[in-house]
């Protein structure tokens, strides 16, 4: 049996009392043992040197991290000499992604996609680095058709991506639909669904709506009727994403990336519930 892969994922501090918060976060994560800690982006790179320090601070304390990097607004040279910084302290895992222009930014800047991205990073760097991209279940918000979003999909794997990991999602069977056209595709690369513990409903509602992830009609019911009571909320959603996580780890998932929102607590009860 291939072995499960377990990942987090923070954002960085913008802080200093940020940043001393998420080591608390990540030293009670990592007697989770994951397979290593990824940090976000921001897009534009606006959050840039944030996300150096956190990953490398991630790595001083004897983890192993993969920073995010996304290319939109970017140039070749930018993107060169942040892929140059990684190497010289020794970073061999990245997540490629576009990324999506902050409002104001108008130029795209030389890359356009992800799989140009990918593609960049391979002809600069050969096999150094591991490289992660995205996927979505759902499909992706801008994606023209589902098929034409599976082609893209498929650009980037064929551009050299080692693995995927999924935009976060609520409805299994979308994941095993997706990993099944993918296969039909001969595209049988790990994709490690992404998983989003449930703390909080109108953040969740903002960000399902902009990144297109569905929550079904009758989650969204079951959270609204809990109103402000945080406590039935974090109950409601361990149990859901509990489940879900049992589902597609019965199914044959090879593994799970958590959105952590920086916070450990959620993470590590639905790891405990899941027994692994
Ligand atoms: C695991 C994960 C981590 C993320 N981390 C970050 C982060 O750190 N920072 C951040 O800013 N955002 C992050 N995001 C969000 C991501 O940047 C957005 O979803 C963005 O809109 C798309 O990025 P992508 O890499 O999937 O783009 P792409 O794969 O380039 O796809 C974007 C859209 O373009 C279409 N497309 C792709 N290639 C082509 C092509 N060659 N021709 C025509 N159409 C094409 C696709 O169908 C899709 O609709 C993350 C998302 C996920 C799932």
């Amino acid at each position: 049996m291939v072995k499960r892969t377990f990942s987090f994922e923070f954002f960085p501090p913008k802080t200093p009392e940020g940043m001393d918060k998420l080591r608390a976060t990540r030293d009670q994560l990592a007697l989770l043992k994951p397979k290593f800690f990824s940090v976000t982006f921001g897009a534009g790179g606006s959050t840039r040197d944030h996300s150096l320090e956190t990953v490398l601070d991630i790595q001083r304390a004897g983890y192993a991290a993969a920073p995010h990097l996304s290319c939109i607004g970017s140039t070749h040279d930018n993107i060169r000499a942040i892929l140059q910084q990684y190497q010289t302290h020794g970073i061999r895992h990245i997540v490629a992604l576009r990324g999506d222009l902050p409002s104001g930014m108008a130029s795209t800047g030389e890359f356009r996609y992800a799989n140009e991205l990918v593609e960049f990073i391979r002809s600069e760097t050969g096999d150094w680095f591991n490289i992660e991209v995205a996927a979505y279940p759902e499909y992706h918000p801008q994606a023209r058709s589902a098929r034409d979003d599976l082609l893209n999909f498929k650009r980037k794997v064929d551009a050299g991506a080692n693995s995927a990991i999924t935009q976060y999602f609520f409805n299994a069977d979308a994941y095993f639909n997706f990993v099944d056209e993918c296969a039909a595709l001969g595209v049988t690369l790990p994709i490690v669904p992404g998983i989003m513990p449930i703390s909080n409903f109108s953040q969740l509602a903002r960000f399902s709506d902009a990144c297109g992830a569905e929550i079904p009609r009758w989650m969204r019911k079951q959270l609204e009727g809990y109103s402000d009571d945080i406590e039935s909320i974090r109950a409601f959603g361990l149990d859901v994403v509990t489940d879900l996580c049992e589902r597609l780890l019965k199914a044959g998932a090879p593994g799970l990336h958590f959105y952590t929102m920086n916070q450990a607590t959620l993470t590590t009860t639905i790891w405990q519930r899941l027994g692994l």
